[in-house]
């Protein structure tokens, strides 16, 4: 045996090297110490000093633990040398993710090979079977993890499946669609198929546990249909002053995009409908309708309007991407903010975007607001805002800035706020790094804290759905003690017993 090691160029001259190799009668093993080669073999650029070349000669034996034991992990496999799943910029899977997730779902999809085969020969490719712990408790979604046999290659998402229990027995219908870890969406025991009528019936209970907000002429924005706390996973429905937004999570609904917006319109009378794909590669893909029809007048009014919450005035734009001017689950606390902590205070508002929660804080009788966002487009927006409910801009101030950049140049100068406000995006990238509210949100704390007044207030939220709010609770009053907590308003609804992604802590220094 003999080891080795050269740095390649590419992948031909690495063909090459073997090529002459084997000439001379020694047969060549090529082991990639490099992960971007092993996974990544149609690439012709591999990263040449990571290349780990095994040359086996003629007649020697390597065994898959020999063999395992013989190629050490070069310095190449750290973590961060690894081919990343993620655009940098964009925070979306790039082509290589998508390999990756495809991949991982080709393996994990054939882990039941045994009882599948026993499976398959009793039921027809639509029926699944799923585990004893779905069956005492079925929940809206299904994940992988929960069921007994293979989702069948002649299935297409969108179409209903039948699960049963290990004895045969309808546990429920369900379509099938891929999002996330999760497979197929439970419908009930008697829906055999997504037709207008059902949507009809779903999307009108729906409507009428919003008819308090129907009703109401301070809100115009809310949501109608929030997927699995309706009964439907993959779908929400946002109301927008009459203009209808449908965002469709996965491939399986979006199959049944026409029932879906006919449905709409035999169950409430849209100005507009917008539809958004929010999956795939264009996430934020953006299909408008009005009745029934594209409708160029209709694209003109939903790009820039305005709605209300709670009196004070917006602008929204529905065919934006996945940012529409506002986050309508936050209303509860804008309301608290304006009604309870901003009189007389020095507002700091973190990651603004469109800087509602400063709008909120000058109507409550703020003193000042400083608005932080990397995206100067964002302040354009939050200045609009402030007008629109005649707040003048003495005042209020908009740096367009990294939030860690601006919290260490004010800690400098000893510039202290008395409300501090982060509402960070999950995920985002800026030119000094990427941010992630799982890893970042105790330096946030501790950022804030090193430019607050001693009596200050923070808010600290998370849409991050991965940060379970007992955890998130345990980082917070690791550093401040906790006044009080806000989560999903009323019109986001969440299946009994689970816990919806928006976690809101206000809390003081301990
Ligand atoms: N708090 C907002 C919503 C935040 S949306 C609200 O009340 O509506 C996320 C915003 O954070 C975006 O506008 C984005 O431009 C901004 N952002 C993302 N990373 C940032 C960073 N590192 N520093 C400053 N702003 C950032």
């Amino acid at each position: 045996m003999i080891r080795y090691s050269q740095n390649f160029k590419d992948i031909v001259s690495l063909r090459k090297v073997c090529f002459e190799l084997q000439k001379q009668k020694t047969y060549g093993i090529i082991i990639n110490g490099c992960s971007c080669v092993k996974n990544q073999k149609n690439r012709k650029k591999t990263d040449s000093s990571t290349t780990q070349t095994i040359i086996q000669k003629k007649g020697e034996h390597l065994t898959a633990k020999n063999h395992k034991n013989k190629v050490k992990k070069t310095a190449s496999t750290k973590r961060n040398e690894r081919p990343q799943s993620f655009d940098k910029n964009t925070g979306k899977r790039n082509e290589y993710g998508k390999k990756q997730k495809q991949r991982h779902r080709t393996k994990t999809s054939h882990r039941f090979s045994k009882q599948d085969a026993e499976y398959k020969k009793q039921y027809p490719s639509g029926t699944l079977v799923v585990r004893d712990d779905f069956v005492k408790a079925p929940t809206f979604a299904l994940s992988e993890t929960q069921l007994l046999s293979n989702i069948s290659s002649e299935q297409k998402e969108g179409d209903i499946l039948t699960l049963v229990d290990r004895h045969g027995n309808l546990v429920a219908y369900a379509y099938y669609g891929l999002q996330k870890d999760k497979v197929a969406w439970t419908v009930g025991k008697r829906t055999t198929e997504l037709d207008i009528t059902f949507f009809q019936r779903k999307f009108s209970n729906a409507f009428d546990k919003r008819r308090a907000f129907l009703a109401t002429k301070k809100t115009t924005v809310f949501r109608l249909f929030n997927a699995e706390g309706d009964g439907i996973g993959g779908i929400t429905i946002d109301y927008y002053d009459n203009h209808f937004l449908i965002n469709y999570y996965n491939r399986g609904i979006y199959a049944h995009r026409d029932a879906i917006r006919k449905a709409v319109q035999k169950t409430a009378f849209p100005d507009t409908i917008v539809e958004k794909k929010r999956f795939g590669d264009t996430q934020d893909g953006t299909i408008v309708f009005h009745n029934n029809k594209h409708n160029d007048e209709a694209t003109e009014t939903v790009a820039d309007f305005a709605v209300l919450e709670n009196g004070i005035s917006c602008r929204a734009n529905l065919l934006n991407g996945g940012m529409t001017g506002l986050f309508a689950d936050q209303r509860e606390v804008r309301k608290y903010i304006r009604n309870n902590l901003a009189k007389g205070k020095n507002v700091l508002n973190l990651f603004s975007y469109t800087a509602l929660f400063s709008v909120s804080a000058a109507l409550g009788g703020a003193k000042s607001t400083t608005n932080v966002d990397l995206a100067k487009r964002s302040h354009e927006l939050a200045k609009r805002n402030f007008k629109q409910n005649h707040i003048p801009l003495e005042n209020h101030y908009f740096h367009t800035d990294d939030v860690f950049r601006f919290i260490h140049s004010k800690a400098r100068k000893g510039v202290k706020y008395d409300l501090i406000i982060i509402d960070p995006p999950s995920f985002s990238t800026s030119s000094t790094g990427v941010f992630s509210s799982e890893r970042d949100i105790e330096k946030l704390i501790k950022g804030a804290l090193s430019i607050s007044t001693s009596n200050a207030t923070f808010i600290l939220s998370t849409n991050n759905a991965k940060i379970k709010r007992e955890k998130f609770r345990h980082t917070v009053e690791k550093h401040l003690t906790t006044i009080r907590e806000f989560s999903l308003p009323e019109d986001y609804r969440t299946p009994h017993g689970e816990e919806g992604y928006l976690k809101v802590i206000i809390a003081k220094r301990q």
